[in-house]
């Protein structure tokens, strides 16, 4: 670092002031994390100057020996963490890996049936403003209006209906457990392949906190940077069968070469995924969760579903009378950082929102526990509530008091 600060201080002084961010705030978006120094190390490595086209032993340069290594060890780790009989660890991000699996499996034109996104579905399941909305006819299932569960029902009606050529299950706002099984059951009625974007909860499963969709998928994409705490970027695992096309959709069809420091840092972030205290981890992240829900209820706060399975929970703010922007802006300004989300059969438009999303990962790595749930809960409330900032200035420093305690990369 110091050979940054002497070359461009302006970079190196954002750096530090993205550091200290993170040290003084309450991170509680769902899809973020801390990332270990090793993995840091990885990322900040001389492999990001290699070109690498190609997969290991098959490459369009020179000089691959070394990342050649990097890769077979990252395939090799996530094909025992995850029981598959094939990973790609080459995608930039879970986009790159959603865009990679369409194209392996499917023609332009062609059927999808995906969670739709007002419901908790992700931009690549079909939105009318990403490449899946306009390359391909996807039709969008809910949740029930009065569980706000995915509505199993509809989702086979649909099928029938549709006959799509690939079913999508896995959110990016969805707080419940996917029942994988009565998706792949639905697939095989339709002839359909079934894709599991599991890029929020695949961390949950390394940690072997809940089930895991590898049995039932034929394809699953993720992140590698959300619960499984490696570097940003995507991960694609799949049948031995399709391991072709999946690698030709990745490479050349989608990208050109690889980001090797990347690649390195996910194989670090896989083994970190394969240590006990992973695991221990994992369902300290759902214990956190839970308990920030409850905590959240007590104060008036609704849990969209009743609560959380997982990492994530998702907030109506209806009854206070707060909306997902409001709420958003107030919590930046006490330190805490969340967003605003729209909840199921939202009446609020997109960029405002009825509800807010947080998410335990990063708090759980710091090493707090459901007792600090309760303290974040109550900062939540106190913040959303602050109409005119006048509260913002103490509870920031009640949060700096909260996270000094459970310090992000200590000093
Ligand atoms: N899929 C899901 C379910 C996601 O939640 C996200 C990102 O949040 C993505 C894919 C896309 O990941 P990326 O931002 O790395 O492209």
């Amino acid at each position: 670092f110091d050979a940054l600060r002497a070359a461009d201080p302006q970079i190196a002084d954002v750096i530090l002031a993205e550091l200290d961010r993170l040290r003084d705030g309450l991170q509680l978006i769902a899809s973020e994390n801390l990332t270990s120094p090793a993995v840091l190390a990885a990322l900040g490595s001389t492999l990001s100057n290699k070109y690498a086209e190609g997969y290991p032993g098959k490459r369009y340069y020179g000089g691959c020996s070394e990342v050649d290594q990097a890769e077979e060890i990252g395939i090799s780790r996530a094909k025992d963490l995850f029981d598959a009989e094939h990973a790609n660890l080459q995608p930039h991000s879970g986009a790159s890996a959603n865009l990679a699996a369409y194209a392996a499996l499917l023609k332009p034109g062609d059927t999808v049936l995906a969670m739709s996104l007002p419901h908790g579905g992700h931009l690549t399941h079909g939105s009318k403003v990403n490449f899946s909305g306009k390359w391909f006819n996807t039709i969008g299932y809910s949740v029930r209006r009065d569980t706000e569960l995915i509505d199993y029902d509809e989702v086979r009606d649909l099928a029938r209906e549709h006959q799509p050529k690939m079913i999508i299950c896995g959110a990016t706002a969805y707080s419940r457990l996917i029942d994988f099984e009565k998706f792949r059951q639905v697939a095989d009625e339709v002839g359909a392949y079934l894709m599991v974007d599991a890029a929020h909860f695949i961390g949950l499963v390394a940690g072997k906190a809940i089930p895991s969709p590898v049995p039932y998928a034929d394809v699953v994409t993720m992140t590698t940077h959300k619960v499984l705490r490696g570097p940003r970027g995507g991960m694609i695992l799949c049948t031995q069968e399709l391991a072709p096309r999946i690698d030709k959709a990745v490479f050349p069809f989608s990208q050109g070469g690889p980001l090797m420091h990347a690649v390195a840092a996910k194989a670090v972030a896989l083994a970190e995924a394969a240590r006990p205290d992973f695991q221990a981890y994992a369902r300290q992240v759902i214990a956190n969760a839970q308990a920030l829900a409850d905590g959240l209820a007590a104060e008036g706060m609704r849990p969209v579903s009743g609560g959380t399975d997982t990492h994530l929970c998702l907030i109506d703010l209806r009854e206070i009378g707060v909306t997902g922007a409001q709420a958003e802006a107030r919590c930046d300004a006490a330190g805490i950082t969340l967003n605003k989300n729209a909840i199921p059969y939202d009446p609020q438009k997109p960029m405002i929102g009825s509800g807010i999303r947080v998410g335990t990962p990063s708090v759980t790595t710091q090493g707090m526990t459901e007792a600090q749930m309760k303290s974040v809960a109550s900062l939540i409330s106190q913040a959303v509530r602050d109409e005119d900032g006048t509260a913002a200035p103490q509870l920031r420093d009640q949060v700096r008091a909260l996270v000094a305690r459970h310090p992000a990369y200590p000093r």
